[in-house]
Formats: structure tokens, C-alpha cells, sequence
């Protein structure tokens, strides 16, 4: 017997010789403990598949890492499991039915693993996936984050439980850190939910109302990320501008992660364009950490079609906008997100969009086909666009966005860039991106994982991805 179950043996002796009424539940607590204390936990293996946006990658990076403290060994999707944890994404009926397919998968290639399905579709797709058999849990949003904690022996169960409590619409704390063992970039989660209700939009009632994590809180998991080894951190939620906690706004974010030691780089994930702030953008042309990056979601370029999208904002406001932030940071990258097909689109909005996009100065865009979501009130708008249009339109933009960013990739050319190298894309090369966001390929036999290197930019290869010459590492 070791030291340990000595004085555990010693305290329960004394312990139950003082309160000898203690209740029969309380002994058989005690047991319990004991029996944790004596036997040696067992380890399973868990393993993770996120679905949709970046924000679900955070959060599923979060879960992860609440196995592992838990003693559950983390391995790769695809590879024997003794729990699978699904994290969905409910944005478009494509989703929705991706999700219920990667379940099926799942169970069918693991029928013995404990099937954990959370997060969006979880949320709102509850009875779709209850009637899929062999799912074990179904949490949603409120609870996700603690899925660990409702799995105490992962052995598959008659019935799946399902958790799905009223979402808060409070400040929140996320007592994790990330786990992104083969990243060099980390997502910080700093905020979730939205209030805004743009018409075709099911997030604010997958996720609830628009809710800030405490600025502590982001501190804590941005020191332990650092520490970690990562030096580039991406701010991530569903509509990041309107953060706010006791006073802080996300420059106040932005410039508290600026003060931490060993983190290289600041990256703001998509951001809303009435949230952005003149002071954000000032800050973003003289800072030294955070990227001259923005991802300004447009969704079109036709005032009627915005009007009905409920966007809190007009075509020329936008452009403005845009004009002051790309004239005030010198090879900013600007994407943006734009939906074909929502309706009342027609061959004239359209074309005001096209217009638009080849307009500005974009370095790329992200292209969604409207997606009827139910209980939004786009449903009850009339002149549908035809399935066959939104895809002939997605494709037009889809190879707009690709001309789009050869041309910000071509002004790069020539120019000595900081590169944060990432991994090896193909053997001799690596790859890595510049803050302004162009991904850069050099050709190199060392591991530069994780390191920066100064390079030239030479050409543009065929896949798009800038080719260059090391000049210094540092
Ligand atoms: S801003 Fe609009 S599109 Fe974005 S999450 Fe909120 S409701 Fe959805």
C-alpha cells in the first residue's frame, strides 16, 4: 500500500469514528472516492470533427482539451475511438444534412464508440437527430462547452439524452484552453450570439442573444495559449464587434493581448461593418501585432436586396467604409462574405453585386447560396430564386473572388514580407502566411514550423499561392 492510501485510510478511520451517524449516502460517497483514489483511471480515447464556422473550431479545440483533462487520450477523426464528439453547424439545410451523413458515418464506422453530437443543429435539430439510432448525447449550445461532464463512462446507452437548456444572456467564462496541438494559429473565443437579426440568419437562435466573455477571462486563455507556443492568436464569435464587458470593446482586447509577451501576431476573424470602430482601424494601421486584415461580411451590393436582408447598413455606406479603411492601411487584405439568391434577387440586383465586388478593392470573398432556414423571417419573402440561378451566380463570384485575389497577390510581388510559416505543403516546401493574409509557399528541406522568416515575394504559382525566397530568418 502506498504513502497516499495510508493517510486516505487514516483520515476515513478518523473521520467515521467522529461522526458515526454519518448518512448512508455520504458513506457511499466516501466509497466512491476511495475507489477513484485506489484504482488507477482508466484512459479512453476520444476524438473530435468540427462542422462550419471558425468559431466551432474554437470551441471544439476547447472541448478537446477538457478530455484531455480528464485523462482521455485524443486521436485523430477516423482512428478507433472510444468517444466521438460531432460539433454542427445549422447555417443552411446543406449543413444540417452533412451532419446527419457524418453521423451515420461515424456510426457505422465505430458502432461501439459513445456518439456525442452538440453545438447548432444539436440545438435546433434535436428530433431529426433523436431519430437517428445510435447517437448517445445531443447537447445544445447552453451546455456544449461541458459535454465531458455528462459522459462518465463512455458505453453506449438504449436511448440518447438530450440537453438543451434556455441559452444565457449573460457575460460567460470558458474554464479551458484551446487544444490545437498541429496549429501554429490559435482561435480565442472572446464573444457568441448575436442580436442583430439579419432576415435569412438562424445563429441568433442557435446560439442566443449576443453575450461577451469576461476580459480576464480572454487573458487567461490567451497566456496559456502563448505559452503553448502559439504566436498567432485569431479573435473568434459570431459578431466579435459588438463585445463589450464592463467598459471593454474589442480594441481594448486587442490592445491587452498586445501587452503578452511571445504573441507575434493579432488576427481578427470576420467582424461586422457597422462594430468596426474609426479607432480600430487607426490602430490597425500602426500596430505592429495585429494583421491588416478584415473580413467585412457585404452579403450584396443591391440596396433593395440589403433593405431586405434587414442589414444595418446601405451600398454607398459600405463602400465608404471601405474606401477609409483601404486608404488608411497600406496593403490591407479585405474579404468578405456575399449570399446569392436570397430573394427578390434578380438579374439587375444581381449584376449591382457582381458590380460591386469587381469594384472594390477585395482581396477575396466567400460565397453562400441563400439557404431557407425555418423560423426566420426570410421564409415569408416572396420571389425565390431558382436553385439552378444560385448556383450559375455562386459560380460567376466564386471565379471573381479567384481573378480577385491573383490581383492582390500580383501588388504583393516584389515585396520583403514577415512570414509565420505553418507546415510542409509538399516535400521541399513550406508554407506560411504574411499578416495581410497571402498565403506564401518557399521551397525548403528544414522545418520552419512555427517560425518566422522574411521573405521575397517572386510569382504567383498555379494554385495561387505566392512563391518566395527566404531572405532572413529570425
Ligand atoms: S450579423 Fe446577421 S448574419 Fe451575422 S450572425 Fe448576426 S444575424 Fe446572423
Amino acid at each position: 500500500m502506498n504513502y497516499s492510501s495510508w493517510i486516505y485510510l487514516c483520515f476515513n478511520f478518523l473521520f467515521f469514528s467522529a461522526f458515526p451517524l454519518l448518512g448512508q449516502e455520504s458513506r457511499a460517497l466516501v466509497e466512491y472516492e476511495k475507489k477513484k483514489m485506489m484504482m488507477k483511471k482508466p484512459i479512453y480515447k476520444a476524438s473530435f470533427y468540427t462542422l462550419g464556422c471558425r468559431l466551432n473550431q474554437a470551441e471544439t479545440s476547447l472541448i478537446s482539451n477538457t478530455f484531455k483533462e480528464r485523462n482521455y487520450e485524443i486521436v485523430e477523426y477516423g482512428q478507433p475511438t472510444d468517444v466521438c464528439v460531432i460539433n454542427t453547424c445549422t447555417v443552411t439545410e446543406q449543413a444540417d444534412a452533412k451532419c446527419r451523413q457524418l453521423v451515420r458515418q461515424v456510426l457505422k464506422r465505430s458502432p461501439d464508440a459513445f456518439v456525442a453530437v452538440v453545438g447548432c443543429y444539436a440545438q435546433m435539430g434535436a428530433e431529426a437527430l433523436r431519430r437517428i439510432e445510435g447517437i448517445d448525447l445531443i447537447v445544445g449550445t447552453e451546455e456544449k462547452m461541458a459535454v465531458a461532464d455528462f459522459i462518465d463512462i463512455p458505453q453506449k446507452l438504449p436511448e440518447p439524452i438530450i440537453r438543451r437548456s434556455k441559452i444565457s444572456k449573460t457575460p460567460f467564462t470558458i474554464s479551458s484552453v484551446g487544444n490545437y496541438e498541429h496549429a501554429t494559429r490559435a482561435n480565442l473565443k472572446v464573444q457568441d450570439g448575436c442580436d442583430f437579426m439579419c432576415t435569412f440568419c438562424v445563429i441568433p437562435f442557435a446560439r442566443g442573444r449576443s453575450r461577451s466573455r469576461a476580459f480576464w477571462d480572454i487573458q487567461r486563455e490567451a497566456i496559456q495559449l502563448v505559452a503553448r507556443g502559439h504566436k498567432e492568436l485569431v479573435l473568434s464569435g459570431v459578431n466579435i464587434g459588438t463585445y463589450e464587458f464592463e467598459g471593454k470593446t474589442v480594441l481594448d482586447i486587442v490592445k491587452m493581448l498586445e501587452t503578452i509577451d511571445g504573441l507575434e501576431r493579432i488576427r481578427i476573424s470576420s467582424i461586422e461593418p457597422t462594430t468596426i470602430s474609426i479607432e480600430l482601424v487607426e490602430h490597425m494601421a500602426e500596430s505592429e501585432k495585429l494583421c491588416s486584415h478584415f473580413h467585412i461580411p457585404l452579403q450584396s451590393g443591391d440596396d433593395s436586396v440589403l433593405a431586405n436582408m434587414r442589414r444595418l447598413y446601405n451600398v454607398a455606406e459600405y463602400v465608404k467604409f471601405l474606401e477609409m479603411i483601404a486608404n488608411r492601411i497600406p496593403d490591407v487584405c479585405l474579404g468578405t462574405d456575399v449570399m446569392v439568391g436570397f430573394p427578390g434577387e434578380g438579374e439587375a440586383e444581381f449584376a449591382n453585386t457582381h458590380r460591386l465586388l469587381e469594384q472594390l478593392p477585395f482581396a477575396y470573398f466567400h460565397v453562400f447560396p441563400f439557404s431557407e432556414r425555418k423560423g426566420t423571417a426570410a421564409v415569408k419573402i416572396e420571389d425565390k430564386v431558382e436553385v439552378h440561378t444560385k448556383k450559375e451566380r455562386s459560380e460567376i463570384l466564386r471565379n471573381l473572388s479567384r481573378e480577385k485575389k491573383t490581383h492582390f497577390y500580383q501588388q504583393q510581388l516584389g515585396k520583403s514580407v514577415k512570414v509565420l510559416m505553418e507546415e510542409q505543403n509538399e516535400p521541399g516546401w513550406f508554407q506560411g502566411f504574411t499578416d495581410n493574409y497571402v498565403k506564401v509557399g518557399v521551397p525548403t528541406d528544414c522545418d520552419l514550423s512555427n517560425e518566422f522568416v522574411e521573405v521575397e515575394l517572386k510569382e504567383i504559382s498555379q494554385k495561387n499561392l505566392a512563391i518566395g525566397e527566404i531572405l532572413n530568418t529570425y
